[in-house]
């Protein structure tokens, strides 16, 4: 074919054309040059060291505290009124991370990012500990949105905090040092499954069977009733000085012992327990830090809400008024609290919701859009609306606030991509994002995509860890 017949009537060949208007993802890790590569690995070692030390929120607060501190931030109860850089706790699993450049612009609201540090797990219950079969368990109750039989057969650690009637709190981490102990949720063999194999997945393992192993040695090496129950009690209460009842005020929680990994020969990928949603908690509050560097004269805040998987309830969720209380704060800390700036300074603020989506796994393919959905390795997600059946229960971002915001990331570089949860009617899910919109603010989702999410490893690429970064930081510097 000659040449001029390639051309339409506008002059410009089909590979033109096709440059001009059409969209294609792209690889992050195409045409990738060596500084860009080596900046991707060292962010993903400092989200590992993260994750480590964050495996519930107390300590995802609590490693967000300490960090923050090394940056110049101020507990808001012990902050001098010039302090502009603060950090407001609420219940010791909530909070926030504030920047005030700008007081003649409150009323125009904040630059905020918002995750959430809670992550699916199993709670001890409150009386957990019984015998059987000479041997010592404890029963649990799942948190959040687990495939339960994931949890079986596998090293769990506990942690979490027990509260005694005088107020005083006892810190538990038990799992994590190599040596020390773990616990374990047993399985049927398979030479005996044959009745466990007829059953569904959600039954395979059942709630009340998520026990975990704990102990068999009796009390005096005396085989009598609640004698191993009692010698567990017994070593509890020599080396943290409580007993049965105080597991009544405790939260103690089950999860994968062990720190994040490298996947893969490329080490392309961070495997880790409970990177949803510290992935966007981690990444949020680094964009933050690293805004210093911008000189951006906007006043800015990263929030840490708790009880996202379980539908952001109780007072320290997203659906509480725990975004009022923290503006009313941080401008009664200006000295400038008064009910009107509250109200404007909210509805003129901008939310990114920060929640991880659904990556395309090609052994489940059927369940996305390939259009729509999240390509591992495309880049950080930007996500209209959530929810399900028609977009039920989403917040649905406004076009000119996707506008604003993919102007952003396109000025900055970075890999995006829109993404939603999952083909139309195959299933759905839901954010913190409409919870904020009720304050009048604009918000969008946007996040890291996960390879199995909820699930004890989860996985997720370190290019589109890179890129969430980006994305974060492009938002603080444009919008
Ligand atoms: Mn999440
Ligand atoms: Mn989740």
């Amino acid at each position: 074919m000659a040449k001029a017949a390639k051309k339409s009537k506008s002059g410009k060949s089909l590979k033109q054309l096709s440059e001009k208007l059409l969209f294609t993802k792209k690889s992050a890790w195409e045409d990738i040059k060596k500084k860009e590569l080596q900046e991707i690995m060292n962010l993903s070692e400092g989200y590992k060291d993260f994750l480590d030390s964050s495996k519930t929120e107390r300590e995802s607060l609590q490693s967000i505290s300490d960090l923050a501190a090394t940056k110049g931030f101020v507990h808001i109860s012990k902050a001098k009124k010039s302090d502009r850089k603060l950090l407001l706790t609420y219940d010791d699993v909530a909070g926030a991370l504030v920047v005030v450049n700008n007081l003649r612009t409150l009323e125009k609201g904040f630059l905020m990012n918002g995750a959430h540090i809670d992550s699916p797990r199993l709670d001890l219950k409150q009386y957990p500990l019984f015998e059987s079969e000479e041997m010592a368990y404890m029963k649990t109750h799942y948190y959040g949105g687990i495939k339960k039989y994931q949890w079986v057969t596998r090293p769990l650690a506990l942690h979490g905090v027990v509260v005694l009637e005088s107020g005083k709190k006892i810190p538990i981490s038990i799992g994590e040092d190599p040596s020390d102990p773990v616990f374990t949720i047993n399985d049927i063999l398979p030479h005996l499954a044959q009745n466990q194999n007829k059953k569904t997945a959600p039954k395979v393992i059942e709630g009340e069977q998520l026990n975990i192993l704990v102990g068999s040695i009796p009390y005096r090496f005396k085989s009598e009733k609640n004698a191993i129950k009692l010698n567990i009690l017994n070593e509890l209460n020599r080396k943290y000085g409580f007993a049965e009842q105080d597991f009544v005020s405790a939260e103690l929680q089950l999860v994968p012992a062990g720190n994040s990994r490298d996947v893969g020969f490329d080490r392309s990928f961070v495997g880790a327990y409970g990177q949803d949603d510290r992935i966007c908690a981690y990444l949020g509050m680094k964009a933050l830090f690293d805004m210093d560097k911008e000189k951006a004269g906007k006043n800015m805040m990263m929030v840490y809400f708790d009880k996202e998987e379980i539908g952001s309830m109780g007072n320290s969720g997203a659906a509480s008024n725990l975004i009022e209380r923290i503006v009313n704060d941080v401008l009664q800390h200006l000295g400038k609290s008064d009910y009107n700036l509250l109200i404007r300074s909210m509805e003129n603020s901008r939310f990114l919701s920060s929640d991880v989506n659904a990556g395309i796994d090609p052994e489940w393919k059927d369940v996305n859009e390939p259009m729509n959905a999240a390509k591992i390795g495309s880049g950080v997600c930007l996500t209209k609306f959530t929810g399900s059946r028609g977009k039920a229960g989403s917040n649905e971002a406004h076009a000119e606030f996707v506008a604003k915001i993919r102007a952003a990331f396109n000025k900055e570089g970075v890999l995006w991509q829109t993404t939603e949860l999952g083909k139309v009617d195959q299933g759905g899910g839901g954010t913190i994002a409409y919870h904020l919109a009720r304050y009048g603010m604009d918000v969008v989702d946007c996040g890291t995509a996960l390879l199995s999410m909820h699930s004890p490893f989860e996985v997720a690429s370190k290019a589109d860890i890179y890129h969430t970064y980006k994305a974060y930081r492009a938002f603080y510097k444009h919008l």
